[in-house]
């Protein structure tokens, strides 16, 4: 058996991976696909010393960096279940059963997507999900986010100290983010604020140059010009298969303690599957670590 098996081959379960291996431990990682989120990352400037890279790129070096010790990497595999018994038990899609005295579970999140026109092709050339990772692109131009909850006003905020004009687009006749979110939005100069709207369609020739909507009250179709879309409706973490075994809060988010343990003993969890304030690739990096040495430590004291 494995001592630690990591599920999830991004940032998290790398980082996880290298801190058990350098441990002398038997270590694996089953990933459905390495690198995450950042092989579909453009441009990253917020990766602590590093000034600049690309997401491909960092996958590169994360690859380069787990294949410097002895781990055991089964890419293009995903888990569909886990079990305690004596030992933990990992069941693969293709049948097969994974044993491990340990588990850390990696497995990230999507971004849910608006389904729209031009979504999918203005990717990274205008359509962003993260204002962390690229609100500071946008500067001094004229920006949409879509969603009035807690993230979109967030959002808001915080892309109207960079840009020149924020719109944000609610579905709903009401935004749904805190009071104490909406009154600073409201407090800002440089944001409108449109509600009951439907987005229909993201606009662009090689990127974005505007967003169409339908006022859902007249039906009237409007296009407002404009260079970026932020879409803000929900970060969906990939735990469904953990549903009746593991400890979720009610966004489905693996409830970690401060050494990323779970609730079963043994199992632990990093990144962005977990309840961690924010999701990012440092920090994902940073809670991996943190897996492994509570993993390490649970080894010490259970074995
Ligand atoms: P993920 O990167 O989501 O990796 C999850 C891993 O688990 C993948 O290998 C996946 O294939 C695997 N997996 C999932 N389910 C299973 C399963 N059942 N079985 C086996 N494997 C499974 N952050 C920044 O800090 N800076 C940025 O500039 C930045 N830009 C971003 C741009 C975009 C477009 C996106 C989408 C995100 C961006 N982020 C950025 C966020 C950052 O990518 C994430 O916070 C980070 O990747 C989280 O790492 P993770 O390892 O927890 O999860």
């Amino acid at each position: 058996p494995f001592d630690v098996l990591v599920i999830g081959g991004g940032p998290a379960g790398a980082s996880a991976a290298i801190y058990a291996a350098r441990k002398g431990i038997r270590t694996g990682i089953v990933a459905e696909r390495f690198g995450g989120q950042i092989m579909d990352t453009l441009g990253i400037e917020n990766f602590i010393s590093v000034k600049y890279t690309e997401g491909p790129k960092l996958v590169a070096s994360l690859e380069e960096h787990v294949k410097q010790y002895d781990i055991d990497v089964m890419n293009l595999q995903r888990a569909k279940r886990l079990e305690k018994k004596d030992l933990i038990e990992i069941e693969l899609e293709n049948g097969a059963v994974l044993k491990s005295k340990t588990v850390i579970i990696a497995t990230g999140a999507r971004w849910r997507n608006l389904g729209v026109p031009g979504e999918a092709e203005f990717k990274n050339k205008g359509v962003a999900y993260c204002p962390h990772c690229d609100g500071p692109l946008f500067e001094g131009k004229h920006v949409a986010v879509i969603g009035g909850g807690n993230s979109g006003i967030e959002a808001a905020i915080d892309l109207a100290g960079i840009a020149k004009h924020v719109t944000v687009l609610e579905f709903m006749p009401e935004l749904k983010a805190d009071a104490v979110l909406q009154e600073r939005l409201y407090s800002l100069p440089n944001v409108t604020v449109l509600k009951n709207v439907q987005t229909k369609e993201i606009t662009g020739d090689d990127k974005v140059n505007g967003i169409s909507y339908i006022d859902r009250e007249t039906g009237e179709e409007h296009h407002i010009e404009l260079q970026g879309v932020f879409i803000q409706i929900g970060l969906v973490p990939n735990t469904d298969w953990l549903a009746g075994t593991i400890e979720r809060n009610r966004f489905g988010e693996i409830i970690v303690d401060k050494h990323g343990a779970t609730n079963i003993p043994g199992v632990f969890a990093a990144g962005d599957c977990t309840d961690s304030a924010y999701k990012q690739i440092i920090i994902a990096m940073g809670s991996g670590a943190t897996a492994a040495l509570g993993a390490f430590d649970y080894l010490i004291r259970n074995s």
